[in-house]
């Protein structure tokens, strides 16, 4: 049997924490299971106090940009060209933000052969003229392969510092998830085989709406009472939704590591909970600052994927006429819209039923 090339798609620091795992996994692989070099893309022209990122990664073994002082594996290779990152690729991981997949797969599409096993890491969705797409759905499209999806409470510093964490790998294919599991699952980090892609995706991609919420209730200077609440009602949403979308859909899947724990961690420790935070209280002092400066100013780069995520759950929300279904969901997306202020995060009944 031939080793497997594995191949990562994505530069920020989730790529870069999962891509450690996956390298490490490909040196240590039995029997040769994985070829021992792990490809991985990054941005071209991505720099670093003036020097080429690509640079740093092969020669330095580290990604100061996004993950400080944690070495990679020597056996993770940086390339800008994303035709060589891909060519011959047996394993593709995707890891990008939401908003550059569909460019990403179109210069992809028609390159990959149709055996290749692709993951999505991606938490996020599309809105089409004709409904909603998961990025999975999005990449089987795209290629013609297999896809899996990744999902879990898995914040990329400490997943990087190998402390203890868990992923759900949500598949179609067992054949090919059992391949993945070898791929990822690290003595640090445990991975659960789910049969349910779409619920994890829909899971990891709703939580970034939540977290908004968690943030402002946060900033607003409100305890643990108020942010469990929020943290409830969000959950709730997230399983009406899911499963009014896709019926198939299995509610032990929201008790996963891609559910309830994914929120809990990224409402405690995320970024989008962190911009949030930030924008509830310079509201509080009259000092206001948009989400996109926040976003800017805190996050080096990175990008936030929950206000654009709420944008596509409204639009689907409006075009439906659920609204009043998913009160925090709405409210939420009017006070990223700056139609109602932060203070109705905690007045959701009625921030979604204000005429605005
Ligand atoms: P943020 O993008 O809010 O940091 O979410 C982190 C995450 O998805 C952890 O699993």
């Amino acid at each position: 049997l031939q080793s497997m090339q594995v191949a990562v798609i994505g530069s920020g620091s989730f790529a870069f924490a999962a891509a450690r795992m996956v390298a490490q996994n490909a040196k240590e692989s039995s029997a040769s299971m994985f070829r021992d070099k792990v490809k991985i893309w990054v941005r071209p022209g991505s720099e670093f106090e003036g020097q080429s990122m690509i640079d740093i990664i092969n020669e330095k073994h580290e990604n100061p940009k996004y993950l400080p002082g944690i070495p990679l594996p020597e056996n993770l290779e940086a390339f800008s060209d994303l035709d060589q990152v891909i060519e011959g690729a047996d394993i593709l991981v995707i890891c990008t933000p939401h908003q550059y997949i569909r460019g990403i797969l179109k210069q992809i599409s028609g390159k990959v052969k149709s055996s290749t096993i692709a993951i999505s890491l991606v938490k996020g969705l599309r809105v089409r003229a004709d409904g909603p797409q998961l990025i999975s759905q999005l990449v089987r499209r795209s290629l013609g392969t297999d896809c899996s999806v990744l999902m879990g409470a898995n914040i990329a510093d400490e997943l990087a510092k190998e402390e203890f964490g868990e992923a759900v790998i949500g598949y179609d294919n067992i054949d090919n998830a059992r391949i993945l599991k070898k791929l990822f699952q690290r003595p640090y980090f445990r991975v659960n085989l789910i049969p349910d892609a779409a619920g994890a995706e829909m899971c990891g991609t709703l939580k970034n709406v939540v977290a908004i919420a968690a943030g402002l209730v946060e900033g607003l200077g409100y305890g643990a009472n108020s942010k469990a609440a929020i943290m409830r009602q969000g959950l709730s949403e997230m399983m009406k939704f899911s499963i009014r979308l896709y019926p198939g859909i299995r509610e032990e899947t929201f008790l996963e590591s891609c559910g309830v724990a994914d929120l809990v961690a990224t409402c405690y420790g995320g970024r989008n909970r962190m911009v949030a935070m930030e924008y509830a209280k310079r509201w509080l002092v009259g000092q206001p600052e948009s989400f996109d400066a926040l976003e800017a100013a805190l996050l080096n780069g990175q990008k936030l994927q929950g206000v654009m995520t709420s944008e596509e759950v409204q639009e689907i929300l409006a075009t439906r006429g659920w609204e009043r279904d998913f009160p925090l969901f709405t409210t939420i997306n009017r006070i990223i819209n700056y139609q109602l202020d932060p203070s109705f995060v905690v007045k959701y009944e009625e921030g979604a039923q204000r005429p605005v």
